[in-house]
């Protein structure tokens, strides 16, 4: 919720995000989740054998005990991740599956796989009238199915996860080992160091050669590994079973001069850090890619909606917009899966979102148009029927004019915009500060459940995970739980990773009952969107046994 309405994460569009946090802000805070997880700083101590690592240049040395992430390095999250069931990175797009294959070998760790393939030949590609390509099933599918799966075609984890997930396959354990070169990407062992060298390789001798200065983007060190694997892999791979990533959208048309200088500065920097290893296609090429990136690109989050990296899903992607969505996009390391979270029928389109649908039908419109360059005519769009609760006023004995509400609004937009650029400069106490004033200021015309208010009290429920204030959280949580339920769709991520933080909250501040009860709520809707066998489920469960 970071942004307006995209779950992403980081915008996109936000194509410079700076490595180094200023000391004292809040780059991108979102940090919660952590603090619970028992994933702590690595012990220094553990040294891990260095081990031969096949295929490495010479020099490339094999991998050694991760260090100690550097304090507080646990809790931050990138500035922009968005958090909306959705999910998302910044202006990607966040839908994505695949068609199951069963003869598809499984990636090596993706042993995370374990329910039945999906059966082939349940769902088609289609000619969608007024959205171009779109995905149609061919049978009835049931809440909680899963409809398809889809290994990343290329992944890239966020700079602020490194240490804490793998970088070849994202998962999040301890132990890892780092690369023996740059000491800067670390691994579950031997296997994914090797299975990411083609990867790697493009940033690891770059990273020591820059130094500190190296700070591409998360979307131009996406779309570098998108040029090296289309070198290395130009036949259609097991990603691509329905949508190849030539065959995306670019929107080249619709760009404005705004975003085609954004582009040009990924272009830069591109040339810029990655020049060594790559030869790159001429700019008009590299426009064209990097605009289908935007608009096709996924970000991948953790339970807790925590940014955790960018991917390319094609099959993913071919998935078309809706506000009330019939699929669920989750996530298994690399693999993105799509479940059920309405009846499907036979003939029906299958429809995702692309962005946090907590915001009225306004906002929405607006988010879609910038950043996918279509408005939705959704039935939520058609009727409007959830934005009178979302927009709530208070009742007072003299209501506020019209005029008074419009300008409330405006007030309330420009806030959540100063909010997410304040993220990066500002202390915890100023952003605290800003959250509280605005709360006051639209609480004389907007109700505690208006989504205005309940976006500025995230923000601040965010702050306090940052500086540990669980208490704090846990008050601001709970306003927020009650109202979302009711403006997100029944199954949400959005609203699961709400009840799984205050249960996570209230279990750390030893009140039992209501964090088994708040646990418990985040898994029902968890066991629809992500599965039941799902290791986040399981990690859940095993938090409710332990306590
Ligand atoms: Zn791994
Ligand atoms: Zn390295
Ligand atoms: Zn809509």
């Amino acid at each position: 919720m970071d942004q307006m309405i995209l779950k992403v994460s980081s915008s996109l569009y936000d194509s410079v995000v700076p490595r180094q946090p200023v000391p004292g802000s809040l780059l991108a805070a979102w940090l919660p989740s952590r603090a619970f997880h028992g994933v702590q700083p690595r012990p220094h101590s553990t040294v891990f054998p260095t081990l031969p690592f096949p295929g490495a240049p010479p020099g490339a040395a094999g991998l050694r005990a991760a260090a100690p992430r550097p304090p507080g390095g646990g809790a931050r999250r990138r500035p922009c991740h968005r958090a909306g069931p959705g999910r998302g990175l910044p202006g990607c797009r966040r839908p994505g599956s695949r068609f199951p294959q069963r003869s598809r070998l499984p990636s090596p760790r993706s042993g995370m796989r374990s329910e039945a393939a999906p059966q082939p030949g349940g769902l088609e590609r289609f000619a969608s009238p007024g959205k171009g390509r779109g995905l149609r099933a061919l049978r009835r599918y049931a809440v909680g199915e899963l409809l398809f799966d889809c290994p990343a075609y290329t992944a890239v984890l966020a700079v602020g996860e490194r240490g804490s997930h793998c970088d070849g396959c994202f998962a999040r354990k301890e132990g890892l080992s780092k690369c023996g070169r740059c000491k800067q990407a670390f691994y579950c062992d031997v296997e994914c160091q090797k299975e990411d060298w083609p990867m790697h390789k493009l940033e690891c001798s770059a990273m020591c050669a820059f130094g500190q200065n190296w700070n591409p983007s998360e979307t131009v060190r996406l779309t570098a590994r998108i040029l090296a694997k289309q070198k290395t892999h130009p036949e259609k791979t097991q990603s691509e079973e329905l949508l190849a990533v030539k065959e995306f959208e670019s929107h080249l048309d619709k760009l404005d001069n705004e975003k085609r200088e954004l582009i040009q500065n990924d272009i830069a920097a591109l040339h810029h850090f990655y020049s060594k290893h790559m030869e790159f296609p001429d700019n008009a090429a590299l426009v064209v890619l990097f605009a289908q990136v935007n608009c096709n690109g996924f970000t991948i989050e953790d339970e807790e909606l925590s940014h955790l990296g960018s991917a390319i899903f094609p099959d993913v992607a071919l998935m078309n917009h809706s506000c009330c969505p019939n699929v669920i996009v989750t996530y298994k390391g690399t693999l993105a899966e799509v479940r059920a979270v309405r009846e499907i029928e036979p003939g029906e389109e299958v429809f995702t979102s692309y962005i946090d649908l907590l915001y009225p039908t306004e906002d929405r419109n607006e988010r879609l148009k910038d950043s996918y360059f279509f408005s939705c005519d959704c039935r939520e769009c058609t009727t409007k029927e959830k934005d009178g609760e979302k927009l709530k006023i208070r009742k007072l004995n003299e209501p506020p004019s019209a005029d008074a509400v419009r300008d409330m609004i405006r007030y309330a937009r420009n806030v959540i915009e100063g909010f997410r650029r304040a993220k990066h400069y500002k202390s915890p106490s100023e952003l605290l500060e800003i959250c509280e004033l605005s709360l006051d200021k639209m609480g004389a015309v907007f109700e505690d459940s208006n989504v205005y208010m309940l976006h500025m009290m995230y923000q601040a429920m965010g702050v306090c995970l940052y500086t540990q204030d669980w208490e704090g959280a846990l008050r601001y949580g709970q306003k927020i739980i009650r109202p979302y339920s009711q403006h997100y769709p029944a199954y949400s991520l959005n609203v699961a990773s709400m009840w799984l933080k205050l249960g996570r909250l209230h279990m750390a501040l030893e009140n039992r009952p209501a964090g088994v009860k708040a646990l418990k709520r985040a898994i029902a809707i968890m066991e629809v969107a992500h599965g039941k066998d799902h290791p986040y489920i399981s990690e859940i469960k095993k938090e409710l046994e332990d306590h």
